[in-house]
């Protein structure tokens, strides 16, 4: 007996390895990079910028995430040390407007 599962979007039964149904249902987690570790970057040196990376440059889903004040100051060190203090100083405030799902801008 062969296993099988069945489209969740449309019952159209489909095979275990497929990942993709052609009514345009995705397997949610197909293999991708663990989201886990979604942080920003920025890490010059030891430290680390310590704010979610929320935003990548790149078009196609990559492995650079910047945090939003990171993000502005790419390929600007200067800038991005003085975001990287903004961003240790002002962690516990940023971390609740991201929560509180607003935007956060100085
Ligand atoms: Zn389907
Ligand atoms: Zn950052």
């Amino acid at each position: 007996m062969k296993a099988s599962v069945k489209c969740p979007e449309c019952g159209a039964p489909m095979s275990t390895q497929v990942t993709r149904c052609s009514c345009g249902w995705q397997k949610p987690d197909s293999p991708k990079k663990s989201a886990a570790d979604h942080r920003c970057v920025y890490r010059p040196g030891e430290r680390r910028c310590p704010l979610p990376g929320t935003i990548s440059p790149a078009v196609h889903a990559s492995e650079r995430w910047y945090c939003r004040l990171h993000y502005r100051t790419v390929g600007d060190p200067q800038l991005g040390e003085a975001a990287l203090y903004e961003a240790e100083e002002g962690y516990e405030d940023i971390l609740a407007e991201y929560r509180n799902g607003r935007k956060y801008h100085e």
